[in-house]
């Protein structure tokens, strides 16, 4: 099936070819074709599977700027909003920088993060030029606190309607520019000629068909949907973990560059993983969206089998630590956890917390909720409540809009901040595994998002961008910079790959 009708794309001659349908994939596309390239998609799903991990994602999008009028620069309905009542601050270019290398313990690629940081205004400018609509991200990165919201986290605005409507408007506006995208045709190797790429293998309607182009763009994903892979590189018991979105992220991209001679770079053994309910399916299901993932643990508590705290829920906002989390449950006797929360804090907890599909006890005592959590040891958890409610700090306020300082003193792992008491019923809690998100291991590319091959050239006419752009995220992640880096290596592999296959001499992105 294609975005169009008439002739077969599949016939049809190339300048770039995008290998992909996500984010990475279509921003690739729209921008090289922008650059005055003829542009095919050629995506492993079918349409109503369309879109890979962008598809499932709630719409954080983070990006530096120094005020609102640079908000207002992105998305002009921010001028309509309630100013007075919104102070959105500033996220400046070096706190985007920081967060990216203190997250990342120091390991990030300097020179792709910085890459990355540096032009994420005006990528976030671009995509909303190609029909992206975005909208502050009131009640998830922002409460309000005598009426007045303040954004603490860096993501002033998400993508309208999460990653539906940011597929749907690129979708939109490559069918508009006339760029044919090809469903159900996985890519399953590139075709080279003297070390140089010039095209692609693909499998159509059970047919391999071989395609020419001047320049490939591979945009499709890393190897979170393959098991085996998964096991062999992030570790044994990786297999067993959930995953949260696409089923077609199976490596095959990564695995056909490095044939070809790609230099690997990055966290091959680390992933992004989150807490994610227990009983959702193996992969993602999109009309529940991201919606498995439960976040709010910074204001409750999450115990293990023992009944057993075993991270310090409250080190940071959630943005800052949920990616590593899942991670932790990981370790954990038979890789659950549950999180747990008293009534005080119930109208902090997000929209994920609300869906049908959760797995939850609820009771008005400590000692029934003790009986409900399925799998935990109940005097273990009784045990770890009362001493963590012993070691809150009466004498400092709670405030969710701030790291307020709240800290446990005297436990084994002591809460940093928001640890408040679990003493007001009724009392909730949630069921979690790990969700693996997308795997961070990549591929080396230039400034111009080439892939660079094994002894420091570049591979001619390969370019990447995406999930499969590796060095970025090492160990952690910044949350909202999958789809930013999605978009700024898919703006300038497109861009560059259509300047490389027309020769043209125009500067590129
Ligand atoms: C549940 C969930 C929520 C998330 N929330 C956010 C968020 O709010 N903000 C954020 O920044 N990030 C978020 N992320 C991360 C984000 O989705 C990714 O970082 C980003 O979307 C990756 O974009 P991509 O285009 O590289 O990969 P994908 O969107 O996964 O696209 C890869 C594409 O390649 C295709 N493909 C695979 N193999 C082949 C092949 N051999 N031939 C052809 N096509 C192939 C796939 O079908 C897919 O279309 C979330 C992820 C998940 C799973």
């Amino acid at each position: 099936m294609t975005a169009q009708t008439g002739s077969n794309p599949l016939q049809g001659s190339y300048d770039v070819i995008v290998v992909g349908g996500g984010n990475a994939a279509l921003c690739a596309a729209l921008s090289a074709q922008e650059n005055g390239a003829r542009v095919l998609v050629l995506e492993a799903a079918p349409y109503e599977e369309r879109g890979g991990n962008s598809h499932f994602t709630g719409g954080a999008f983070r990006f530096a700027y120094r005020g609102v009028d640079d908000l207002i620069s992105v998305s002009p309905s921010v001028a309509e909003a309630d100013l007075a009542n919104i102070d959105f601050g500033s996220y400046s270019e070096e706190q985007f920088l920081d967060d990216m290398f203190e997250l990342t313990e120091y390991r990030t690629d300097p020179e792709l993060c910085e890459l990355l940081v540096r032009s994420s205004l005006e990528t976030a400018r671009w995509i909303s030029r190609q029909g992206v609509k975005l909208e502050p991200g009131l009640g998830r990165q922002a409460y309000k606190i005598d009426g007045k919201f303040k954004f603490f986290g860096g993501l002033a605005l998400h993508i309208w309607g999460g990653g539906p409507e940011l597929l749907g408007a690129l979708y939109a506006t490559a069918e508009k520019r006339g760029v044919p995208v090809v469903y159900d045709t996985p890519v399953l190797d590139l075709v080279h000629e003297d070390g140089r790429v010039v095209g692609v293998v693909a499998r159509a309607a059970g047919k391999h068909v071989r395609l020419h182009a001047g320049a490939v763009v591979m945009a499709c994903g890393g190897f979170e949907s393959n098991p085996e892979m998964r096991a062999r590189y992030l570790g044994p018991g990786w297999d067993a973990a959930k995953v949260r979105g696409t089923r077609f992220n199976m490596g095959d991209g990564l695995m056909m560059a490095l044939r070809l001679g790609a230099q690997p770079h990055g966290n091959w053994s680390g992933c992004h993983s989150v807490a994610w309910d227990v009983n959702a399916p193996a992969y993602g299901d999109l009309t529940i969206g991201d919606q498995f993932q439960k976040h709010n643990y910074p204001y409750g508590i999450v115990v293990n089998a023992r009944g057993d705290r075993f991270v310090d829920e409250g080190a940071n906002f959630h943005s800052h630590t949920y990616a590593k989390y899942g991670g932790e449950i990981m370790k954990q006797p038979g890789m659950f956890a549950w999180q747990v929360f008293d009534d005080k804090v119930t109208h902090l907890l997000r929209s994920e917390y609300r869906i049908r599909r959760t797995t939850k006890a609820v009771a008005d005592t400590l000692e029934d909720l003790a009986q409900k959590l399925t799998g935990v040891d109940p005097e273990g958890f009784l045990r770890t409540v009362r001493a963590f409610n012993a070691a809150c700090p009466a004498d400092v306020p709670f405030n969710p809009n701030v790291r307020d300082g709240k800290r446990t003193t005297g436990l084994d792992i002591d809460k940093s901040n928001w640890a408040q008491p679990l003493d007001t019923g009724p009392f909730h809690a949630y069921h979690v595994t790990t969700g693996v998100t997308f795997t961070f291991g990549g591929l080396k590319v230039t400034e111009h998002a080439e892939v660079v091959d094994r002894y420091g050239g570049t591979v001619p006419g390969l370019y990447a961008a995406g999930e499969m752009v590796g060095g970025l995220f090492y160990q952690n992640y910044a949350s909202g910079t999958g789809l930013m880096s999605g978009a700024t290596f898919g703006r300038f592999a497109g861009a560059h790959a259509a300047r490389f296959a027309t020769g043209s001499t125009e500067r590129a992105a």
